[in-house]
């Protein structure tokens, strides 16, 4: 029988009801013991890394999960991550990074409401985990209300109903129907994955309102070495309100300026209107193009861990990994 290793980080999943409201109490095992059936689709061993609400994970917590699996790479076939939903989305796509071309399925699942509660979607999001995390389903994907999405797509779209997450400007990998995997799309690999080990967290977000001004940009350019702007429709940044002198200024001092759009689906496409054009052309910002914003955020913190070279971070920013950008670099 497959050997899959389950990796408890907490969420509501592990939930339980306390005076100050759900909070993660359950450990792995006693999170198995409510699901004998697995024990027909894998052995499972248990590591309990973390048991946090996913509202309080990091990026420090991104690399431990990435470390345990390394560690125990050679012994499962597969490996399960329980997590919060709330930062799942954020996780999967550092997971992507941190453990590239893996020929494993490592698998993140989670729930809207607790494994104790009547109703709840734990126990079926946990089977078809397992039974993901068993087959021939290589690289990061997140198995969630009878979906597999790929690590680098995904994003939480629904705050409390069953379906919660959504994969965005790309195609599901598989459903799973009454207990079974159809694979739409296996994803690339290697023999082994490469392991990194290094994020430079210092990457903020900022989302564009009408009528804003650089202040809040020059906030956070001064204290981070990349800003993301999630501007409006293709993207662009308003003539007004100093944006262009400080995105120079803030280029020229070494930071790594990305344009992304507040819209869900579609991506960005810069140079289309005046409004983006001299960004994109004279400027030379970067642009996420198809990325979702959370592969952009988790893309940066691993590059940036690995270089702060202008042309390398380009290079590297617009060179897809786990199929995290198509458009128009494929
Ligand atoms: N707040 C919870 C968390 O992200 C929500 C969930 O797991 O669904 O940990």
């Amino acid at each position: 029988m497959k050997k899959v290793l389950l990796i408890g980080t907490g969420g509501t999943i592990a939930s339980d009801v306390t005076a100050n409201g759900l909070a993660p109490e359950l450990t792995t095992e006693q999170l198995l013991a409510q699901i004998p059936a697995i024990s027909d689709i894998c052995d499972v061993d248990c590591v309990q890394l973390l048991n946090l609400d996913s509202t309080n994970m990091e990026p420090r917590h991104w690399l431990m999960i990435a470390r345990c699996i390394r560690e125990h790479y050679g012994a499962y076939h597969g490996f399960v991550v329980t997590h919060g939903t709330d930062t799942m989305a954020y996780t999967a796509a550092a997971l992507s990074y941190l453990v590239q071309g893996s020929p494993k399925p490592i698998i993140l699942t989670g729930a809207q409401k607790p494994i104790g509660f009547d109703s709840t979607d734990s126990k079926i999001n946990l089977l078809d985990a397992f039974r993901c995390a068993a087959e021939d389903l290589p690289g990061v994907s997140i198995v969630f209300n009878n979906q597999v999405i790929l690590g680098t797509r995904a994003r939480k779209t629904r705050s409390k109903s069953f379906q919660a997450f959504s994969s965005i400007n790309y195609p599901h990998l598989g459903v799973l129907r009454d207990g079974v995997l159809l694979r739409y799309i296996r994803q690339d690999c290697g023999a082994y994955p490469l392991f990194y080990e290094k994020l430079d967290t210092k990457v903020a977000l900022m989302k564009l309102v009408p009528g804003a001004d650089r202040a809040q940009a020059d906030f956070l350019l001064e204290r981070n070495d990349a800003l993301i702007i999630e501007s409006f429709g293709v993207g662009g940044l308003p003539e007004s309100g100093g944006f262009y002198d400080c995105v120079r200024q803030w280029m020229d001092a070494g930071r790594v300026i990305v344009l992304t759009t507040q819209v869900a689906n579609e991506g960005s496409d810069v140079g289309v209107y005046h409004v983006g054009h001299a960004l994109k052309n004279q400027l030379n910002v970067l642009e996420a193009y198809d990325m979702t914003t959370e592969a952009v955020v988790a893309k940066l913190m691993w590059i940036l861990g690995q270089t702060h070279d202008r042309s390398e971070v380009e290079r590297l920013f617009y060179t897809p990994i786990a199929k995290d950008i198509l458009w128009p670099v494929e």
